[in-house]
C-alpha cells in the first residue's frame, strides 16, 4: 500500500484509517449477505439497522432525547439553506441570521428567496474574524427561528457559547464541528451538517430535528423537500446514500470507541493547541487571521507575513506529504482543517514544517 499523506483539505477530508479498512474488509461480502454493503436494498433489515444504529449513535453523541428525530438527506448542506425557510419561514415571522462567514451569507441570501429575513448580527466589518456575542445580537419582532453558523470553515472561527433566547428556535449549520466537543444538543431546535467534514464521505447531510418543528412545518411544498414526510419514513422515503450512510455509521462507532465526545474534545484541543502555538511564537512571521478567543479547533486559517513565500511554502509542504493547506481566497494565506479524525501525528508534522520553514526563510 502506499503511504497515506496528511490531509488538511477542508472537506471532502480525512477519515479514521480503521474506518477505511473495516469498510475495505466488508466491501465484498457484508455482514455475510453475499453481496456488498453498496448492493443491498435500503428496505433489508441490513440497512434498517444501519440507519437506525446511526440515528440512535447521534442522538446519543449530542445528549438528545426523543423529542428530535434524525434525518439523513441529500443535496449538501447548501440544500438545507433553502429547505429551512421553505418548511420555517411562516407568514408574518422573520428569518433570523447571524452573518459570521460566507456559508451563513448563503444561507441568508436563499432565506430571501421563501420570506423576510433579518440579519441578527454580523462580523464582516472585520473579514469574519470574530464572532459576535449574544448582547451583541438583535433579533426582529417576530422571528421564526435563529440561524447560526457554529464554526466558520473559511475563516477559522467558532462559537465557544450559543446565543440561545427564549422560545426562539436555534437553528445551527454544524457542516465544520459536529460532533468535535460535547454539547448540550437540546439548546437546538434543529442542527444540520454535510457529512463530509467530521462525519464520513460527501453525498448524506445529516437534519436532527426537534418533533415539534416536524408538526408546524409547511405542507404545501415539494414532498422531497419536506421534513415530516422524510421523518415519518426514517429517511426511507425514497432511496437514501446507502453507502455514504453506512460509512457515517462506522466513524460514528470509531468516536465511541475513542472514548466518546469528551476525549474528541481533548484530542481536538491538544492538536489546535500547537498549531496556534506555533503560530502564536512565530515572532510575526505567521499571523493568525481569527481573534484568539474565538479560534476553531477545526480550521486553523493564519497568513505568511511574506505573502510572496506562500507558493513555495505549499510546495514544500506538499513534499513532507501535507497537503490540503492553501487558504481560502476571502482570507489567503493557508487554512488546516483538522477535523476529528486528523491525527496528532499530522499537526505535529505541520509544526514541525512551519518551524524548519520559517528557519529557512528568515
Ligand atoms: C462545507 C460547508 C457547507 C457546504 O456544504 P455542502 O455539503 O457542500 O453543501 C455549508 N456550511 C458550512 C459551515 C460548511 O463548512
Amino acid at each position: 500500500m502506499t503511504k497515506r499523506i496528511f490531509n488538511f483539505n477542508p472537506g471532502p477530508s480525512t477519515i479514521p484509517l480503521s474506518v477505511l479498512e473495516q469498510a475495505q474488509s466488508e466491501l465484498l461480502n457484508y455482514n455475510n449477505t453475499g453481496m456488498s454493503v453498496i448492493e443491498i436494498s435500503h428496505r433489508s433489515k441490513d440497512f434498517e439497522n444501519i440507519i437506525f444504529q446511526a440515528e440512535t449513535r447521534l442522538k446519543n453523541l449530542l445528549n438528545l432525547d426523543d423529542n428530535y428525530r434524525v434525518l439523513f438527506l441529500q443535496g449538501g448542506a447548501s440544500s438545507q439553506f433553502s429547505m429551512i425557510p421553505q418548511n420555517l419561514l411562516t407568514e408574518g415571522k422573520q428569518a433570523n441570521y447571524a452573518i459570521t462567514g460566507s456559508f451563513a451569507k448563503k444561507a441568508c441570501e436563499e432565506a430571501n428567496l421563501f420570506g423576510t429575513t433579518h440579519i441578527a448580527a454580523s462580523s464582516k466589518d472585520q473579514n469574519h474574524n470574530y464572532i459576535p456575542l449574544k448582547d451583541k445580537f438583535s433579533l426582529s419582532e417576530n422571528p421564526a427561528y435563529l440561524h447560526i453558523t457554529t464554526n466558520n470553515t473559511i475563516y477559522g472561527t467558532q462559537y465557544k457559547e450559543y446565543p440561545s433566547f427564549d422560545n426562539i428556535p436555534l437553528i445551527a449549520d454544524m457542516s465544520s464541528d459536529i460532533l468535535c466537543k460535547p454539547i448540550d444538543g437540546k439548546q437546538f431546535a434543529l442542527i444540520y451538517a454535510g457529512a463530509q467534514k467530521n462525519l464520513g464521505p460527501s453525498g448524506v447531510t445529516i437534519i436532527v430535528i426537534r418533533k415539534d418543528l416536524l408538526e408546524i412545518s409547511n405542507k404545501t411544498i415539494p414532498t422531497m423537500q419536506r421534513y415530516d414526510i422524510m421523518a415519518d419514513n426514517n429517511s426511507l422515503y425514497n432511496t437514501p446514500p446507502t453507502f455514504s450512510i453506512y460509512l457515517l455509521n462506522l466513524v460514528l462507532g470509531w468516536i465511541e470507541n475513542q472514548g466518546g465526545i469528551t476525549a474528541i474534545e481533548d484530542h481536538n484541543e491538544s492538536k489546535a493547541k500547537i498549531i496556534y502555538d506555533a503560530i502564536d511564537n512565530s515572532n510575526g512571521f505567521y499571523m493568525g487571521h481569527a481573534v484568539p478567543e474565538f479560534r476553531s479547533t477545526m480550521n486553523v486559517t493564519f497568513t505568511l507575513q511574506n505573502s510572496d513565500l506562500d507558493k513555495q511554502f505549499i510546495a514544500e509542504a506538499s513534499e513532507k506529504g501535507i497537503i490540503g493547506i492553501k487558504g481560502h481566497r476571502s482570507v489567503g494565506g493557508m487554512r488546516a482543517s483538522i477535523y476529528n479524525a486528523m491525527t496528532q501525528e499530522g499537526c505535529q508534522a505541520l509544526v514541525d514544517f512551519m518551524l524548519s520553514f520559517q528557519k529557512n526563510n528568515k
